[in-house]
Order: structure tokens, then sequence, then C-alpha cells
């Protein structure tokens, strides 16, 4: 029985893309899960009582499984929420899966029972040494995990939800996993009920069958390092080299943090009105209400810094998470998605990267290592390693582009990193983003238009390449994709659509930390 529970742990290795890696965390969580279920037996003499108090983690554990054979993922508070957020929202991921999930249960209660009955006169000599022993090394790793999120500057319950999100060990993790999924939603709740029953009432201005918009979201991603925007090496070389790319070289992010830039990129509302942005839906909702076939693919779990992304990513039909994968493992899904997705039926794909997420050299598979100059100092194997992922952000969206080019279809893909990074680039050596300087406010942002499209959109497709040296933000974004999709709505301004001839230059807010400032400010 206690195989059983362990399972997803020992499985997890098994894992393709990146997933499997045995990491600190990986060798943290097994430890954990000795130490829960070391307390556990200690504590209770009988099995057959331990183990019915046990039946939740029974069912979670089915979860973990299923999770696995199905996504290759475990577990984690992304389906929580999926879960919680599927009996109240139109999005239909269990729906699709009520079969596997009926019969793994079905097993599952049979494998229960029977164990049940065959441990029902075991006992064990329980140690009350051993239970201390086994809580007090709890405490310690907690607490040093505490002490060490501190000692980043990163704020108790930042440095909480961190440790709560990691905390994947096996049968236990999962009550970690649901709490914070239950924190992550209980986040601006009275906004989230409005943003339940906001409608956009979109309508559809011309015909659109058989069209595919994708929306990939940078994490981390400056263009002063993409070769794409100038930089001298050659970071993004196969981007270079596709056709119907409009690289948007002067795009500001709405804030230097991921919580408020990403739900912010996919908003018809202003940064400058940062609660209209919590009390309304996404453009993903406009796409579902014209009907799109909505995805939203993530390699980035809920933790102490998504803020409202898990509640917007519940807006699609399906969100589906990676946790802890490459980049690449959305790429698999998507293609996927694109065989499976008959023709005449239109999609809109939201997949939101890890990126250039800090720690840099952990963001892609050794392949992608080019730049590696071996006798540099600390800021050069920074950049080294930075430079590889954006290295591999240019794979990455060029095999999507490729995959959009080979079904000949009308597609176009808009990609935006949610804001920029700082790497130790002048006197002050700060690395990283939430400060809002020139290296952590500009975002890498392209859009590429298919050929199919450009010859049906041409006027739009040439205002786009008219427009696209202007002074933009993330939030000309949303505007722009809604106008090239021919999807009307109250709250569309075609003056901030790049495909639009009316298209017009705006002063350029952003919210750091807290407080609005806009360009001139800077
Ligand atoms: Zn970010």
């Amino acid at each position: 029985m206690w195989l059983f529970l362990f399972s997803p742990m020992v499985l997890q290795p098994l894992l393709g893309n990146g997933r499997g890696r045995l990491d600190q965390l990986y060798v943290l969580n097994l430890f954990t899960t000795v130490l829960w279920a070391g307390l556990l037996h200690f504590s209770i003499r009988r099995s057959v009582v331990l183990h019915l108090l046990l039946a939740p983690f029974y069912l979670t554990t089915a979860i973990d499984l299923f999770l696995i054979g199905m996504f290759s993922n475990r577990l984690s508070s992304g389906y929580v929420i999926i879960a919680i957020m599927n009996s109240t929202d139109a999005n239909e991921f269990f729906a699709a899966y009520a079969r596997p999930v009926l019969l793994a249960f079905v097993v599952m209660a049979g494998i229960y029972i029977f164990g049940l009955i065959a441990i029902r006169r075991l006992r064990f000599h329980h140690s009350r040494k051993m239970s201390v022993g086994c809580v007090s090394l709890l405490v310690a790793v907690y607490a040093a995990l505490v002490v060490r999120g501190l000692h980043s500057n990163w704020s108790l319950k930042q440095t909480v939800l961190h440790i709560v999100g990691n905390e994947m060990s096996v049968p236990v993790g999962s009550a970690f996993q649901t709490s914070l999924a239950l924190q992550v939603l209980a986040q601006e709740s009275k906004l989230a009920r409005q943003r339940d029953q906001h409608s956009f009432g979109a309508r559809q201005l011309r015909a659109n069958d058989n069209e595919i918009y994708v929306w990939v979201i940078g994490e981390s991603s400056r263009p002063q390092n993409w070769s794409l925007f100038g930089y001298q090496r050659d970071t993004s070389p196969r981007l270079l080299a596709t056709s119907g790319i409009i690289p948007l070289p002067n795009v500001l992010a709405t804030a230097p943090d991921t919580s408020v830039a990403v739900p912010s990129m996919l908003s018809l509302w202003p940064v400058t009105d940062w609660n209209s942005i919590l009390a309304h839906r996404s453009i993903v909702s406009a796409f579902n209400e014209v009907g799109f076939m909505t995805y939203w693919l993530s390699c980035q779990e809920p933790d102490g810094w998504g803020g409202v992304i898990p509640q917007v990513a519940t807006e699609a039909k399906r969100p589906q998470y990676f946790d802890r994968a490459f980049d690449s493992a959305m790429l698999e899904e998507f293609r996927t998605i694109l065989d499976s997705t008959v023709p005449g039926k239109k999609l809109f794909l939201v997949l939101h990267t890890k990126g250039s997420h800090f720690e840099y050299s952990r963001r892609y598979p050794q392949a992608f290592a080019r730049f590696n100059v071996a006798s540099g100092a600390h800021r050069e194997q920074l950049i080294d390693s930075y430079d590889n992922t954006v290295l591999y952000t240019d794979w990455f969206l060029s095999e999507i582009i490729a995959m959009l080019t080979n079904r000949n279809g009308p597609a176009a893909l808009i990609y935006a990193s949610d804001h920029g990074e700082n790497l130790l680039d002048d006197d002050a050596q700060l690395l990283g983003h939430g400060i809002g300087n020139q290296y952590d406010l500009r975002s890498a942002a392209f859009i590429w238009v298919s050929r199919p499209l450009r010859s049906k959109l041409s006027e739009m497709s040439k205002n786009a390449t008219d427009n696209a040296g202007a002074r933009l933000t993330l939030s000309n974004l949303p505007h722009s994709l809604l106008d090239l999709a021919g999807i009307e709505v109250a709250e569309l301004d075609r003056s901030m659509s790049i495909f639009s001839p009316t298209f017009a230059e705006r002063d350029r807010w952003h919210l750091v930390r807290g407080s609005l400032r806009s360009e001139s400010d800077d």
C-alpha cells in the first residue's frame, strides 16, 4: 500500500523533456517523503487505522498517476485550480477525461479495499523517539528553506508560497498543492467573482474559419540580447531566416514583473486601471465567445509570484501545465493539438513559457549551450547562459512557426516577453527584474503572419509593417490581435492596434511595485 502511495515519486524520474531531472528539488521531495511516511508509520500503531486516515491521499495519488500517464506531469496546484474552476467555468478539461478518471478511480478503490482487508490485523510498535525525530527533521528542513528564501530578499509570504509550491513529496504534497491553489483562488476574490460574471458580447466581423492564432508569452527576455533586434551574438538565427516576421523593436512592458505584466498583456484594459484588468476577462474569453477552441499551455506553475495568472488560464477551454519541463514539452502538445484539429476548426492557443527565467542555465537542454566562454568571469558566464536561453527560445518559436507554415493556412503568432531582465549591466550591478529600468522594462516582441493570412488581409499586414517601429507597450498587443482576427468587442480600441490605419502612439505607462509611472518619469 505504501508502494502505491510512493509510486508518483518513483515514476517521476522517467518523465521526459527535462521533467524527470534528478535535481536538488527531487532529492528534497524524496527526503520529505521519507520523513512524512516515517512520522505516520511510527505514530499510529494499527496499519488499518493509518491507511483509513490516508484515504484522501489514495484519491490524490490516483489523480497524480492519471496526470503522469496522460500528460507526463505531476499533480500540482495548477491542476487543482483547474479542477476547482472546472465546476463553475466554461473549461472542459475534466469533462473530456471523465472516463479514464472514473476507470482509475474504480481500480484504485478496488486495490485500496483489498489492501485494508489484508492488513486488518497488522500492528507495529509505535516509537515516540522516531516520531519526534521525523518531526524535528521536517521542521529543520522547512525552517532552512524559509531562511534561504528570506536571505534572497523574498517576503515571508512569497517564501512560504514558494516552499508550498515546491513541496511535491508523496502522498502529502497534494495537501500542500491544494492549499496553494486555494490561496491563489482567494486572491482578489471579489474582483474574481466580477470577472466570472463578465462577458464581452463578442461578434465576428468576417469569416475566420480555419484560422489559428497563437500567443506565446515570453519570460524575462529582453530585446538587447536578440540578434533579431541587432545584438552582435547570433542568438536568433532561425527567426532571422523566417519570412513573415514583423519585429517590434520598441515595446515596453506594462510592469517589470510577471504577475502584473501577463494579465495586462491579455487584457483590453490599460495598466493604469489595474482593478479593471482583474475584474474583466482576458481576450481568451473573447475568442471563446466567437467559437474558437482555446488552449492554455503553461510551463509556469502557480507560485508566490504568478498572482492571478492561473485564474486567467482557466478561461481557456483546455488549460494544461507542464511542471518543471523545458519549454519544448509544449511543442509536443502543440503538434498533437494541430494534428487532431479538423479542417475548418478555428484555434487560439496561449503558450506560457519559462523562457529566460533565472536560473538561466536550467532553461535549456545541453545541446543549446552554444555560448560558452569557459574562462569567463561571473558576468560573462551569466550572459552566456542567458544568451543560450534566447537561442533556445529562437528554436522553440521557429518550430511552432514551422508547424503552422506546414499547415499552409491562415495563421498568426504573437510573441511578447512579460518584461526584460537586468544582467549586471552597469555600475549598479543589478540582476533580475522588478526594478523598472531600461533593462527590465523593455520586452522582446514580434508578430508573425502566415502567407495565406497575409494575402487575405494584405492591407492590415501592410499597416503592421508600417507601425512596427512605433513606441508600443504590451497593451497594444491584445487590441492588435482581436483586430487582426476580426473579433469585435465594445472595448476594442483600434487606435491601439498596429494592424489598423487609425493606429496612434500613446503615453506608455507601467506599474512598478504598486505605483504608476509613465515613460517621461523614467
Ligand atoms: Zn516574468
